[in-house]
């Protein structure tokens, strides 16, 4: 048997969604949008991993999947070695302390009619810890830790602006001390001072905590400090893993050097080409055969297009799916 020391915090293995479209009076299944497809990740206790790639990508289904807030089509999803996609109603809810989420729009997951002191206390709730007054102490900790004033529990959401609902979704997620939080674009939306000040916010209580973080955005600058490791995604799939200096440094995947290519220079007059991905993202409904990729690639070759490439380990756990990454 395995030691429990010895186990990723997460291993995500090989997961899969596809989402049915339905069409017709009878709702007939048409066709699948092939969201994620065949991604796999760990992630160790206090690891931050950035999970980027353009709208659309399937970046936050993996977020959503691997929480089971949408079911996997298939593939397997390990918190300290249990499956997750295994697990019944009162298992999931217990896997909830341990792993929580915050969304890119705090509105959606803080009920406008709740005041914050509800809200931040409803996981006491939930899960049946503490007294009345014990958990309005509690809250008012919480509401502090996070740069609020415990006179915020009175309140409502909308008497906030942007950066203090995130902190109150904060507040919230780390009430119940969980050991991973998943952020879905969770600063995507606040301005680039309000941005740092959350990300700081995050840091702290990560090293506070020990917390793990899955990083998801579509701004590879900002990720690029968080994170220790990133997973670049084209159209559902990991096309390159490696840890944020080396990818940063030396990025292997014909569209990650396409991204990092675009990530705007400190110096404005400093001397970098920028690789310009021409076309669309292709439909996920019907993706590319082989390499996906291979539509908007600039060194596409003629069996880009038949064969897929696998995902090939290169040195220091990094990983590229690309036939020819080596000559580029
Ligand atoms: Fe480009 Fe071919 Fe590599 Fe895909 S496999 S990224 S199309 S070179």
């Amino acid at each position: 048997m395995s030691d429990a020391a010895d186990q990723p915090l997460l291993r995500v293995d090989g997961l899969t969604k596809h989402f049915p479209i339905r069409a017709g009076i009878l709702l007939r299944t048409a066709g699948h949008v092939h969201a994620v497809d065949d991604v796999s990740f760990q992630l160790d206790p206090g690891e931050t991993l950035g999970l980027v790639g353009e709208s659309g990508c399937g970046k936050s289904t993996v977020g959503k999947t691997l929480l089971r807030l949408y079911e996997p089509t298939a593939g397997g999803v390990f918190f300290e070695g249990r499956d997750v996609t295994a697990m019944g109603r009162a298992e999931l809810r217990a896997l909830r302390r341990d792993i929580q989420i915050i969304l890119q729009d705090p509105s959606e997951s803080l009920n406008a009619r709740h005041t914050v002191g509800k809200i931040i206390e409803e996981p006491f709730v939930i899960h049946r810890l503490g007294t009345a007054d014990e958990r309005r102490g509690w809250v008012g900790e919480l509401l502090e830790r996070v740069g609020l004033s415990p006179a915020a529990a009175s309140r409502f959401p909308h008497e906030f602006s942007g950066g203090q609902r995130q902190r109150i979704g904060i507040a919230r997620a780390i009430a119940l001390r969980p050991k991973l939080i998943v952020c879905d674009e969770a600063v995507s939306a606040l301005d680039v001072s309000i941005q740092s000040q959350i990300i700081n916010l995050l840091l702290d209580l990560q090293r506070e905590m020990n917390l793990a973080l899955i990083f998801i955005a579509h701004d590879l600058a900002v990720v690029k400090h968080v994170s220790d490791r990133i997973a670049v995604m084209y159209l559902g799939e990991v096309v390159e893993t490696a840890t944020a200096k080396d990818i940063y440094a030396t990025p292997r995947h014909p569209y990650t050097q396409a991204l990092i290519s675009a990530i705007p220079m400190p110096d404005p007059t400093a001397d970098r080409d920028r690789i310009v991905l021409v076309g669309d993202v292709p439909s996920p409904i019907d993706p590319p055969s082989g390499c996906r990729f291979h539509t908007r690639c600039r060194y596409a070759r003629e069996d880009c297009g038949q064969r897929k490439p696998e995902v090939e380990p290169v040195r220091n756990g990094a990983s590229v799916a690309c036939h020819y990454w080596r000559g580029l």
